[in-house]
């Protein structure tokens, strides 16, 4: 049996009840073969056994009280799993879905995600299964607070520094940022994403967005296209999707779609941004209150963004929301080009239409790197006791982000499969942690 064979079955035997660990851990060791074949160093050094073990899985008890006088208990996670090339960094994400195997996936993800942003952060993440939607202010305050209470001890500027992701947005960066530094009395760059008041950066907020349609630009490029002109679908309509809807406009391109998890909307005008960040940004609303201001616009319960013809698709919602039928809906409809802004968006049966049918795919944790490198700027300003200009980051960003694209497409060819960009994705970014390991020893 070959050496990946043996660790993924190992994999699976310790993991039995975490889909989305293995699901994830399959597709990245399956796709590191070429580079593991050319060198036994990794098998020596038993690179793959530790890089899927975390170093470290914090599980607790958030209790907290509703508007009700109520009890709520909830659970928190924070999982360090790999600090070879940094501090552990990744977001926390808040949706009654969370769970261990979530976790580990976004966390494995993240190494490899961080490793190819060339920044020195390593891999982590957490979240909880609390569900923000719905709660008051207070409830939400409430509930941060006592996750913090538990969670300072493990974190740190130097050590842990979590940001936000699905359902921790600023509101709640604040709320934890306040009860850490009441707690440890420490004013540190422990959190990214925080307010523009109180050390956070400019560009953060649009930097997922925009830096994903810098790499599906760049990958365009190569292949003598561009986005100017041309129908895109995105799903979603948080933080990720909004920003890379306004990126994908100023770049001359119609978005016609938006999503969220009841519904989605079709406007064949395409998709009027002030609206809907209005609904989403401010008024905490769901995506079918657009059609009330646009009578061309429809809207459809459930899900369906990707039965729209396009040329480019950007999903940018949640993990596994393309599936096999969907992926050949998009390439029959003549979608050439897609970009995962959502971690994991696409199924691997998706990822095998998208790849044999040779359409240009940049997956996620090359296309949506831009906001953790810009949560690693944040963290270089707040150690600089600087801010810098908007241009100022969003030029490092969009330059990161043209990198990241040449080195996977590089490593792609180096390893015999030009154009597969998921392997050179996971090439270029395990090269580099597992050197690092490898250079500190067994630990
Ligand atoms: P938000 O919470 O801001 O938005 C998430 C969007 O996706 C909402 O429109 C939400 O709809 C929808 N959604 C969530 N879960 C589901 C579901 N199960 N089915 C259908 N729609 C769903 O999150 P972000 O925009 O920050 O994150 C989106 C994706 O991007 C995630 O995969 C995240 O991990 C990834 N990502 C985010 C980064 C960031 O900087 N924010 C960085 C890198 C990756 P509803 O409001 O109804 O829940």
């Amino acid at each position: 049996m070959s050496y990946v064979d043996n660790v993924l079955e190992t994999v699976k035997a310790k993991n039995p009840a975490q889909p989305e660990f293995i699901e994830a851990t399959t597709t990245v060791l399956n796709s590191l073969r070429p580079l593991l074949d050319s060198d036994d160093k990794y098998e020596k050094n038993a690179i793959l056994e530790r890089i899927t073990e975390p170093e470290r899985q914090i599980m607790f008890r958030v209790p907290w009280v509703d508007d009700n006088g109520k009890i709520q208990v909830n659970r928190g996670f924070r999982v360090q799993f790999n600090s070879a090339i940094g501090p552990y960094k990744g977001g926390l994400r808040f949706h009654p879905s969370v769970n261990l195997s979530i976790i580990k996936f976004l966390g494995f993800e993240q190494i490899l995600k961080n490793s190819l942003t060339t920044l020195p952060i390593g891999g982590g993440k957490g979240g909880s299964d609390f569900d923000p939607k719905g709660k008051s202010d207070r409830e939400v305050m409430a509930f941060c607070q006592s996750f913090m209470t538990e969670l300072y001890r493990h974190i740190g500027k130097d050590t842990d520094v979590p940001a936000g992701d699905i359902g921790v947005g600023g509101r709640e960066i604040g709320f934890l940022y306040g009860q850490y530094k009441r707690i440890t009395g420490l004013y540190e760059g422990v959190l990214t994403g925080k307010g523009l008041t109180y050390g956070g950066s400019l560009a953060r907020t649009e930097a997922t967005g925009y830096g994903l349609v810098y790499l599906t630009n760049a990958m365009l490029k190569e292949a003598g296209k561009s986005m100017n002109g041309k129908t895109v679908v995105i799903s979603g309509s948080g933080n990720v999707a909004l920003y890379a809807c306004q990126k994908a406009q100023q770049n001359g391109a119609k978005v016609v779609t938006m999503s969220d998890s009841t519904g989605w909307i079709y406007d064949p005008n395409g998709i009027d941004l002030d609206a809907m960040r209005e609904i989403k940004e401010v008024k905490r609303g769901r995506c079918k209150e657009y059609i009330a201001n646009h009578p061309k616009a429809e809207y459809h319960d459930g899900k369906g963004v990707w039965s729209v013809k396009c040329d480019i698709a950007l999903p940018c919602a949640t993990q596994n929301e393309i599936n096999e039928d969907d992926a050949k809906m998009l390439v029959k409809n003549g979608c050439f080009a897609v970009g995962e802004g959502a971690n994991m968006p696409s199924t691997p049966e998706a990822i095998k239409v998208f790849l044999d049918s040779h359409i240009l795919f940049a997956p996620a944790k090359a296309a949506n790197a831009g906001g953790v490198a810009t949560s690693a700027l944040e963290m270089s300003q707040n150690s600089e006791r600087l801010s810098w200009t908007f241009e100022e980051v969003d030029s490092k960003l969009k330059n990161i982000m043209e990198g990241i694209y040449e080195n996977i497409s590089s490593a792609a060819k180096k390893y015999g499969c030009e154009g597969n960009l998921v392997v050179g994705a996971n090439i270029a970014g395990f090269v580099k942690v597992a050197d690092a390991m490898i250079a500190q020893g067994v630990c």
